[in-house]
């Protein structure tokens, strides 16, 4: 593995580490819940951050980036990272989600499975009762109030960047008055929009998320965890910076677009601090860019669309940029750390190009992945002065970086497949495979001269004749003795094995399909799939989860779905070269 980069999260966390910031006993024997603060308790010296995806959709390359950096820095620092669940929005998550999220971190190689996964794993709904004491205590300490305004008024009087937010008239209620209203709402009392706990910070603040942000709404909804014990339901700038608190989390890294949550983040844990809530060290929240990725759209909602609306044929399409569709396509765990690893982390946005992430998974595929030969467009060659129904053996490396990888053997033949783009009729210029009177290498066997070739009525090449030259074998003395320009793959037509190949291209034309005022569909790209009928190596067994290099063709993996031992079904990873620009 490569050595991570210097970047201010590191510089961070070893500022802190070596300060002591969240050593032991800043932490032992102080007041607060017995809550999640035993996790912290148990290992108290450690820096803990945390990937808290919300279970309403699958995880994609953008997430692959918040997990190898919150679980790397855990990893790299001798701490602890928690995968949570943020589930604190009924309407939009399902377990299934949660299944897919929890596999696919385990897959990328970040929490280890048994016990200890359990341990990493948190769940959000799990604080609601905490949420709803802090809320209690909030509106004693008179920070906080039930508001009885409509949510279109309290977005109104909320203001703009220009002009300062009106107080709402139920601002300054009694504390009583609003503890009262706030149990009925929780008792169920209250239908949905009616009320809404406010904090009780600042109208005029510069800062939009300082007016007096919503903590508390109602929602008579099912919970897929909670069921129907609550239906009122904490916002997302309540229940993140507690969720993070409660866990002990040290270093809270979160994209840009939270950084005008800060203020928030940070005036609220001081608060239940002041009420004896919490205890410090507080959690601190940090800012990195989002990934944004060329050809690619992260949105979680215009994911599900294009599922929802069979533009791609599931969450795991090979073309998706879902973590489940870059598995499939054959993308490595290793290789997508490799491409986190290389992106960094800054505090800016920009856009990185696709071909970094396919460069990713050649660097790792190409030391370790089994070499073999696919024809994806086959025309037949026939070796006329070969004998009929004789073979015999050639040989190639499995892996020309490893000698211990041993050979691979194939048979020769008088009738072979080769690419169709290996032969032309009338060659352009620099074209140095087959045409009429041209001599090649069939790469691992004989140098052949091309003799003649058929035509059908509509004009295409059906067939196309050589001689061989008997003493060029590749392997034996006179290998060198004629020398040719072109090197082209074969197999042995009678030997072959039939399989579907696909091929993939980028799902979108556009390199920034989701970004202004665009429609991303206007930008799919129609030809993001084609399925040829191949012809593999003699022998080729499509194991599934191993990857291959194809001569010249690039990386494949079997589909984990659609691949049987009987007939192979094989998903081109990725070209040889970039083939992108
Ligand atoms: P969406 O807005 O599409 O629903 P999200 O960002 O809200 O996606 P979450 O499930 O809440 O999705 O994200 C979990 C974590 O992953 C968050 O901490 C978020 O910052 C991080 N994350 C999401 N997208 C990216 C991205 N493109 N690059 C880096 N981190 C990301
Ligand atoms: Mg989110
Ligand atoms: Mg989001």
């Amino acid at each position: 593995p490569e050595i991570p980069a210097a970047n201010f999260l590191r510089t961070i966390i070893e500022n802190d580490l070596s300060n002591d910031r969240y050593q032991a006993k800043k932490w032992a024997g102080e007041p607060g819940p017995a809550s999640a603060l035993q996790n912290a308790a148990k290992d108290p010296a450690r820096i803990r951050t945390r990937f808290p995806p919300e279970p309403n959709g699958y995880l994609h390359i953008g997430h692959a980036k918040s997990i190898c950096l919150n679980f790397g820095l855990a990893r790299d620092y001798g701490g602890v990272c928690h995968l949570r669940f943020d589930d604190t929005n009924p309407e939009k998550e399902e377990q299934e989600y949660v299944d897919a999220i929890d596999e696919t971190v385990n897959w990328l190689g970040f929490t280890t499975s048994g016990p200890a996964r359990e341990e990493n794993r948190y769940f959000a709904s799990d604080y609601f009762g905490y949420m709803f004491d802090f809320a209690e205590a909030l509106i004693k300490g008179g920070f906080a109030y039930v508001d009885e305004q409509t949510p279109e008024q309290i977005r109104l009087n909320r203001g703009t960047l220009t002009s300062a937010g009106v107080n709402s008239p139920w601002r300054d209620r009694p504390a009583e008055e609003s503890l009262t209203l706030l149990r009925e709402m929780k008792e169920g009392k209250h239908p949905d929009g009616s009320l809404a706990l406010r904090a009780k910070v600042d109208m005029a603040s510069p800062n939009i998320n300082m007016r007096d942000p919503v903590l508390y709404r109602i929602r008579h909804a099912t919970h897929h965890r909670t069921g129907d014990t609550w239906c009122i339901y904490p916002m997302y700038t309540y229940a993140h910076p507690i969720e993070d608190a409660l866990e002990g989390i040290t270093h809270s890294i979160c994209t840009l677009e939270f950084e005008d949550q800060r203020p928030f983040y940070d005036w609220l844990l001081a608060r239940l601090v002041e009420l004896g809530q919490l205890r410090n060290p507080l959690p601190r929240q940090y800012e990195f860019a989002r990934l944004n990725l060329n050809h690619v759209i992260t949105s979680k909602r215009k994911l599900l669309q294009l599922v929802r609306e069979g533009h791609v044929t599931g969450w795991d399409d090979p073309r998706m940029p879902t973590l489940a569709g870059l598995r499939r396509r054959g993308y490595t765990p290793t290789a997508l750390r490799l491409f986190c690893d290389r992106l960094g982390v800054s505090k800016s946005d920009s856009r990185i190009d696709y071909s970094l992430l396919e460069q990713a998974l050649r660097d790792d595929l190409d030391p370790i992945a089994d070499r073999s030969v696919a024809v994806l467009d086959p025309i037949k060659l026939i070796i006329t002065n070969y004998p009929e129904g004789q073979t015999e053996p050639c040989s190639a490396p499995r892996n020309p970086h490893s000698a211990d990888a041993g050979r691979r053997e194939f048979p020769f033949s008088r009738e072979l497949w080769i690419e169709r783009d290996d032969f032309r009729e009338d060659p352009p210029k620099k074209y140095f495979r087959l045409f009429p009177g041209n001599t090649v290498r069939l790469k691992y066997a004989y140098v052949i001269k091309c003799t003649d070739f058929d035509k059908d009525d509509a004009g295409n090449v059906t067939q196309v004749y050589a001689e061989y030259l008997p003493d060029t074998k590749s392997g034996t003395p006179g290998a060198d003795s004629v020398k040719v320009k072109g090197n082209i793959t074969w197999i042995s037509a009678a030997h072959a094995v039939p399989a579907t190949v696909m091929l993939y291209d980028r799902l979108f034309t556009d390199p920034s399909p989701d970004s202004g005022e665009k429609n991303f569909l206007d930008y799919l790209n129609p030809n993001s799939v084609q399925q040829v009928n191949a012809w593999l190596e003699p022998g080729f067994v499509a194991t599934p989860g191993a990857r291959w290099q194809f001569e010249r063709l690039g990386y494949f993996v079997a589909d984990s779905k659609d691949s049987t031992p009987e007939h192979p079904v094989l998903n081109r990873c990725v070209t040889l070269r970039d083939s992108w620009t």
